[in-house]
């Protein structure tokens, strides 16, 4: 879709789901749910518990890279029809940000901008949030495009208009970010040791060779394992600046 396209698709679901078009800075977007991130939630069974802990996991993980600001929160996003944008605060180096739930024509699942890292059941309960190693390794890699808006990256734009030169490598150092931080996970007796392999082989499972923005199944798995074996300056030597630390 075109940038313009989609920015009225986007103004259109403001209107839809009766949104004032700009949302305050400090709080959850406006119809998103935010998630109490909680350490206490892993191990149980359930969606809402699985995010939980993951989002708690992500947290320990930034902090220890003194990272923890670029994620102001993990919100769920509201059921279809819904969908809203608003400009990215100071120092994001993505223009604006949104949300959108519009089937068939549009559905932006989980996906992070504007310090916020966002979720949509709808697409993304099944395949991506299947348990706590599951949600730990999606939701630190979105914090990966947190890291880069942070140096002025602009991960939205390209993710829009398909211009995968762009994105792919934010796409895959994010991998990578995830490959880091599920390895210091590990190491804290935060997630067991098997989580190398299973969020390894999740990477390589939702990964395709259609997929020209996130790249193939192999390509991704060996992002992630690159981050994993190497530490964040392979992340950087992927995404091509200097994000990760
Ligand atoms: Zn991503």
């Amino acid at each position: 879709m075109k940038r313009h396209a989609l920015a009225a698709a986007l103004s259109t679901a403001a209107v839809v789901a009766g949104a004032a078009p700009a949302a305050p800075a400090q709080a959850a977007p406006f119809g998103t749910t935010p998630v109490s991130p909680s350490k206490t939630a892993c191990g149980k069974a359930g969606f809402t518990d699985t995010v939980r802990c993951g989002a708690a996991l992500t947290e320990t993980f930034l902090r220890s890279r003194k990272a923890q600001g670029v994620v102001r929160e993990t919100v769920i996003a509201p059921p279809a029809p819904s969908g809203l944008a608003w400009p990215s605060g100071p120092g994001v180096g993505s223009p604006f940000c949104g949300y959108a739930d519009l089937p068939p024509i549009l559905a932006l699942g989980a996906h992070h901008c504007d310090r916020t890292t966002f979720i949509l059941p709808r697409t993304d309960k099944e395949r991506l949030f299947t348990d706590d190693v599951a949600a730990t390794a999606v939701l630190i890699h979105e914090s990966g495009h947190g890291m880069q808006e942070a140096r002025g990256v602009d991960v939205v734009i390209p993710s829009l208009t398909g211009d995968s030169g762009r994105q792919k490598p934010m796409e895959l150092s994010s991998d990578c970010w995830s490959g880091v931080g599920i390895r210091y996970l590990i190491g804290t007796g935060d997630l067991p040791a098997a989580a190398h392999g299973e969020a390894s082989a999740l990477f390589a499972d939702i990964g395709s060779p259609a997929d020209t923005l996130h790249g193939t199944g192999p390509e991704r798995k060996a992002a992630f394992e690159k981050g994993y074996a190497d530490g964040p300056a392979a992340c950087n030597v992927i995404a091509g600046v200097r994000a990760f630390r």
